[in-house]
Order: C-alpha cells, then sequence, then structure tokens
C-alpha cells in the first residue's frame, strides 16, 4: 500500500499495534450492528480489555501515555478499519481524557496539588477502564461556539447552577459514564463559553433514543435534554467570551477533532483492501480469469491508491506539524494567529482526507461492481460511514474554505 502510515514513538506504536489486533474482531461484529442500528457495548469491552481506552493517560498514573498527535491518528486508522463507528466514537473519549492529561500537567506544572490529583483522580480510573467520557458540543441551530445550553444559578442553592438545553449527535454517550459539554454562561460582563463535566446519571440529564441514521449507525449519537441537570458552579471551566475564538479553544477543538480523520482513513483503507480482493477473486469471461487482468480495474486501482497515499500524507503531515507545535509551545499557550494557523492546517487536512476517503469507497465500489451495491456487502456500509467525515465541526465543507482563505489572508476568523 503506498505511503503506509506507521507511528514514530513507542508508545504510539503500543497503540497502533493493538488497534490492528482489534480489527478482525471489530469487522465480525459491524454488519450486524449496522443493520440493527444498535451501540456495540461488545467493543468498547474489547477497546478496554486491549487498554486502548487508557491510550493517552501518562503511564504514571496507569495509560499507555501516548503523546504524539501523528500517532494517534494511525491508530484511528487502524480502528477505522475495524469498523468506522467504534473509531469515531473511542476518539471522543480519547479527546476528553487528552484535556484532562492537559489539566494534569498545567496544576503540576504550577504547583497545584489540589488540581492535579483532581485530574489525576478521573485519568486513573480512564486507565483502568472504569471511566468512559463522551463529548458533546453540537446543538440544533447554532454551532460550537455558540452553545444555547446555558448554566443558571439556582436560587436558594448556593454555588449550584442549573443547565438547560439540548445536545444533538452524542456520539458513544450509551457507554459513558460522564458527559463533557460546553455550556453558555450569562456573566455581568457578557456571556461566557464554560466546558461542565455531567455524570450521565444526573437527574434531568435525558437520553432520547433518537440515532437512526444513514450511517455510523452503531455510534449511539443520539440526542440528549438538559432539564435543571445540577453542577456546581466551580466545577465549570471558563474557556473564554460565548461566540468568540480563543487560542485555548481553537486548539482544544484541534487536539480533539484531527485525529477524528484517522477513522474516515481507516474506512476507505478498508475499502481498498476490498477492492483489491474483488479484482483478484471475481471473474469475468472478458478477463480470461480475475478482472485485475482488465486495464480499466488496473486504472481504477491505480486511481484510488493514489488518491488514499495522498489522504494518508495530508494526515501524516497535518499530526507531524501539531506534534511539532506542541514542543515547541513547551505547555505555553499558543498566541492567537498561531492557534489559528493549527486549526488551518487541520482544516486543509480535513478537506484532503474527507473528500479522498469518500472517493476511495466510491470507487472501490466501482472495481467491486453491482455486488458492492448491496446491503449485505461490506462497501455498502463504508459508503454509508465514510460520509460522515465532512459534517464533523468545525468546519464543514460550506465554511471550510472561507475558514483557511481567512487564516491565510490575515484576516482573524470570527467563527
Ligand atoms: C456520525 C456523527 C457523529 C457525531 N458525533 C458528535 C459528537 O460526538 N459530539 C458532537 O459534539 N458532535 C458530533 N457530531 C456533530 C458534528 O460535529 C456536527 O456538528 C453536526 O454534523 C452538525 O453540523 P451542521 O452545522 O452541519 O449541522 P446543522 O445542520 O446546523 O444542525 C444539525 C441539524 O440536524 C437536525 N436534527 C434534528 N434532530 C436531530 C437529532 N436527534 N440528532 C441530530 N440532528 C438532528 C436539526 O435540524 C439540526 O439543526 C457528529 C455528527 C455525525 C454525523
Amino acid at each position: 500500500m503506498p505511503l503506509e502510515l506507521e507511528p514514530i514513538t513507542a508508545p504510539g506504536r503500543a497503540f497502533v499495534e493493538r488497534a490492528e489486533a482489534l480489527v478482525p474482531t471489530l469487522r465480525e461484529r459491524a454488519a450486524k450492528a449496522d443493520r440493527e442500528g444498535r451501540f456495540p457495548h461488545e467493543n468498547v469491552a474489547s477497546l478496554r480489555e486491549a487498554g486502548l481506552l487508557g491510550a493517552l493517560v501518562p503511564e504514571e498514573l496507569g495509560g499507555l501515555g501516548v503523546t504524539s498527535v501523528h500517532d494517534w491518528g494511525v491508530a484511528l486508522a487502524r480502528l477505522g478499519r475495524g469498523e468506522g463507528s467504534t473509531a469515531i466514537a473511542i476518539n471522543m473519549h480519547l479527546g476528553t481524557s487528552r484535556a484532562l492529561v492537559q489539566r494534569w500537567h498545567a496544576a503540576r506544572a504550577s504547583g497545584d496539588t489540589a488540581g492535579a490529583e483532581a485530574a489525576a483522580g478521573p485519568l486513573r480510573a480512564i486507565a483502568a477502564g472504569q471511566l468512559v467520557i463522551c463529548a458533546t458540543a453540537t446543538e440544533p441551530g447554532t454551532d460550537f461556539l455558540r452553545p444555547n445550553t446555558t448554566a443558571t444559578p439556582v436560587e436558594g442553592e448556593e454555588g449550584t447552577v442549573r443547565l438547560d438545553g439540548r445536545k444533538i449527535f452524542v456520539t458513544l454517550s450509551p457507554a459513558a459514564q460522564l458527559f463533557a459539554m460546553n455550556v453558555r454562561v450569562p456573566t455581568e460582563d457578557g456571556d461566557r463559553i464554560a466546558f461542565a463535566f455531567v455524570p450521565a446519571s444526573a437527574p434531568g440529564l435525558e437520553p432520547q433514543d433518537d440515532w437512526d441514521a444513514l450511517g455510523m449507525r452503531s455510534s449511539g449519537s443520539q440526542s440528549f435534554r438538559l432539564d435543571g441537570v445540577r453542577v456546581p458552579a466551580s466545577s465549570l471551566q471558563i474557556a473564554g467570551a460565548w461566540g468568540e475564538w480563543s487560542p485555548g479553544l481553537l486548539m482544544g477543538r484541534t487536539l480533539a477533532n484531527q485525529t477524528l480523520l484517522g477513522a474516515f482513513l481507516g474506512i476507505a483503507e478498508h475499502a481498498a483492501e476490498l477492492a483489491r480482493h474483488a479484482a483478484n477473486t471475481q471473474t469475468k469471461p472478458k478477463a480470461q480469469g480475475p478482472i485485475a487482468n482488465l486495464p480499466g480495474v488496473q486504472h481504477r486501482v491505480g486511481e484510488l491508491e493514489i488518491t488514499l497515499a495522498g489522504c494518508r500524507a495530508a494526515l501524516a503531515t497535518a499530526g507531524r506539524a501539531l506534534d511539532e507545535r506542541l514542543e515547541q509551545a513547551g505547555g505555553q499557550p499558543l498566541s492567537l494567529e498561531e492557534a489559528h494557523a493549527a486549526m488551518a492546517d487541520y482544516q486543509a487536512a480535513k478537506w484532503i482526507v474527507n473528500q479522498g476517503a469518500i472517493e476511495v469507497v466510491s470507487m472501490a465500489m466501482d472495481v467491486a461492481g453491482g455486488g458492492a451495491f448491496m446491503s449485505g456487502n461490506p462497501l455498502s456500509r463504508l459508503y454509508r460511514d465514510v460520509r460522515a467525515g465532512p459534517f464533523m465541526q468545525p468546519y464543514t465543507p460550506t465554511e471550510a474554505r472561507e475558514y483557511v482563505g481567512q487564516v491565510a489572508l490575515g484576516r482573524s476568523p470570527k467563527g
């Protein structure tokens, strides 16, 4: 396979190898879970047994200690070769656990022992496979920077706020014990955007059991209503002004989402494998044997492999660039300009990988022929799953070019 991605760090290699070992199991379970639109809890159990829930948790807290974004993306691609829904679901958990790791490092660096222990507790639980976290930002009719789920003080309950609103596309929620979410906090100086952690068992957090989609059918991405969910006011992490990018928000979003591209690359890699298999095993009289003898099939497979190589190159380059940026920053915050540059790198890779992955699956179907259109053929599921990529925020294809153009032209994007 041209330009196949390999890890560049030792912890990353462990992550990638363990993810790769799960591919046959994930594939075996995929068709049934897709058909039933059911969340496969057994896949979370397999990830737990493989030690992958704690992949990003530092070794001293019991995890694999993966720090390379490049390697994280490669591991996601291996999981995507197994099953797309599980790959995107685990990434929601990994993105949040990475944010907790960052909080742990920052607290330790500033000598905040209590803060460090507050982050270490959940990280140990994640590494032990006892805590799964989903990340929910999306709401109907708005965007990440402008959540309408609002935190308001509860009268007569000093230090407590209530959360009211609606969250949609809450991937991994059937397995999560904790929900990380962005909320709106009204203050006298204007509204703020903040992050809240809400236990799945919190009264007022109501699952709607309404996930019935074209693809990613076993991702458990149901919607939730929040009706007077109580959380301590002190637990809200204020991240900036409501409706405005800050360096922290930009980097948080880039770090949590860039590796999702790996899941879509992995789906495309699986499709390429099926195309090669079809070409070498399906026969036609005019091919005088397998259809791989036909120049048309050879060209289509060649085009598919070249497109795949472009996707791999974009994901690897964006991963390495982010690794380098973080290393150079040495734990210090980036400027707004640098953070926009990181997001623009991610957006460019997102465009190339998502569009390319869709094309690859489509070309694989051309090679495999009409049989690929049948519901029982894995290619038809991959075709539906891979289509989810461009929707992932930020930014969708209707917004991404404008954003990248603004950054390239030195205009600070407003959101
Ligand atoms: C497979 C998949 C998984 C995702 N996982 C996550 C995740 O884990 N966390 C997260 O924060 N975001 C997740 N997203 C959301 C994604 O990042 C985008 O924010 C989302 O696709 C909306 O983007 P948009 O601006 O195009 O949507 P818009 O078109 O502006 O909004 C979505 C629209 O969908 C319609 N809708 C109605 N009912 C529902 C319902 N029950 N569920 C969903 N939509 C409904 C509404 O009209 C709503 O306005 C996921 C999306 C997909 C497709």
